[in-house]
């Protein structure tokens, strides 16, 4: 392995005290419960790239779980343990989380020089990664903290801005890399080696993708679709020919290109509007993706996913309904009147903020995206003071007319027709008297119209 001490000056430079504190009191307790202890992967690797990456994996040689059970017991964390796994998860107070994994127990029983037998069991379980870039180790062990361990040459490749896998069967093994491999060179601006992509080709030339779960391969592309600019990746995936193993007929063409890129800044636009707004961003790329997708093409890309069967159809459907209010919008003339903003209201009230974010990346029409931005702005989540009780309080049956009536002062709060609690309570009155509505105890009829 390549050493290097250098590295625990860096690690002061570059993190956090709190990180810092973490690793070196893990060094500690390994060192008390006499077990070798590393940070390892992508850690390691945004370290050395400068990077900020808060997801802290350690993996310790031996029972991964006692030294987590140790390390939560001391600092007043939880300790999950998976013991078939050997894994464990740490949670401080405050939720922050630390993985831990031990190196696979089975490489201590060869009866042979202990020491070696240990160190070649990291080495064992850095094989197993996808890239090298992923392999790096750093020791934590008080006498040698900050020990860079390198055995398949991750820093040349992070220097080279290479993507190499470990070896000629890893995406036979495991196709999900093939997206990994995507993901890390259009985060990183890396490239993929010129061999791991003939492996990639390979790969694809045998069908081998054709073999991936769908969940595992949906997790795959929600994570590249959560990526900071995903379309590279996109792009990538349509190059090496993998948009077929998600459908058929899936492909990047002008068109969905075009909405593809477009779909950037509609987010940046939402995600400034809205800070803290909860959305599935993903959603809004998948969308796009398969903007060229029949309603049926659609749903079996779904299955093949394994996206829920609940949230399929909801997708679809919503889907389905954001086409014909696009055609609407189309098929407006320039004469028309212009629409209300209860009218705007109705047409995407029933679409969820994805399939809303997808139609605005994806129409042409003007007055299409200034409705979708009043909508976004001004009208979504506008609600009337009154509720169902004042209206019946007013004197109006039980009955689908106070639904009625509620949408009307709903309609006309959305107008700005009505501002306060009193114009509500006059609208309504003003309402009764003209849908001629009466209570059951009145003898008067009860008109609906
Ligand atoms: P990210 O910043 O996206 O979280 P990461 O490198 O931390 O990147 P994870 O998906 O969290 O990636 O995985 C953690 C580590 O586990 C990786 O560094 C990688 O070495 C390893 N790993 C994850 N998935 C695979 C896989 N399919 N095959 C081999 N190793 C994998």
């Amino acid at each position: 392995p390549t050493k290097s001490k250098e590295l625990a000056r860096q690690m002061k430079g570059r993190l956090s005290p709190r990180v810092l504190q973490i690793l070196s009191s893990a060094g500690k307790i390994g060192d008390e419960l006499d077990l070798q202890v590393y940070a390892v992967g992508g850690f390691v690797r945004d370290l050395l790239l400068g990077t900020e990456n808060l997801d802290i994996d350690i993996t310790v040689e031996g029972d991964g779980i006692l030294f987590a059970e140790t390390f939560a017991s001391r600092f007043g964390c939880r300790c999950k343990g998976h013991i078939k796994f050997g894994t464990a998860v740490i949670v401080f107070p405050d939720g922050f989380k630390i993985d831990v994994a031990s190196t696979r127990l089975e490489y201590y029983e060869t009866p042979a020089a202990l020491p070696v037998v240990e160190r070649s069991s990291l080495k064992m379980d850095l094989y197993r990664r996808d890239f090298t870039i992923n392999t790096l180790a750093i020791q934590l062990n008080q006498s040698d903290f900050g020990l860079l361990i390198d055995y398949f040459g991750a820093q040349r490749d992070l220097q080279e801005q290479n993507i190499r896998v470990l070896h000629n069967l890893s995406f036979v093994e495991d196709p999900t890399r093939v997206f990994r491999a995507i993901r890390f060179e259009q985060r990183l601006g890396f490239h993929i080696a010129r061999h791991t992509e003939n492996l990639i080709k390979n790969a694809v030339k045998m069908d081998f993708l054709h073999k991936l779960g769908g969940k595992r391969l949906l997790s795959e592309l929600v994570i590249i679709f959560k990526e900071r600019d995903p379309f590279g990746a996109v792009e990538r995936m349509a190059n090496l020919g993998l948009l077929r193993f998600i459908h058929p007929v899936l492909k990047l063409d002008a068109m969905n290109r075009r909405l593809l890129e477009e779909v950037k800044p509609v987010i940046s636009w939402f995600e400034l509007l809205f800070l803290d707004r909860k959305y599935e961003k993903w959603v809004v790329y998948f969308l796009a993706l398969c903007e060229i997708l029949t309603h049926d093409e659609f749903i079996e890309v779904c299955k093949r996913l394994a996206v829920s069967e609940h949230y399929r159809e909801k997708l679809a459907e919503m889907r389905r309904l954001g086409e014909r209010v696009l055609d609407a919008f189309n098929r407006r003339g320039a004469k028309c009147r212009p629409l209300q903003p209860s009218e705007i209201y109705r047409l995407f009230n029933d679409l969820a903020v994805e399939v809303l974010l997808y139609l605005m990346a994806r129409t042409k029409s003007e007055e299409a995206k200034k409705a979708l931005s009043l909508y976004f702005t001004k009208l979504q989540g506008v609600h009337t003071i009154l509720t169902g009780d004042d209206i019946l309080a007013l004197g109006v049956a039980r009955g689908p007319m106070v639904g009625e009536l509620l949408e009307q002062l709903l309609a006309a709060r959305l107008n700005g027709a009505v501002m306060s609690r009193d114009d509500e309570l006059n609208f309504i009155r003003q309402a009764i008297v003209n849908n001629v509505v009466f209570s059951q105890q009145d003898t008067g009829p009860c008109s609906e119209s």
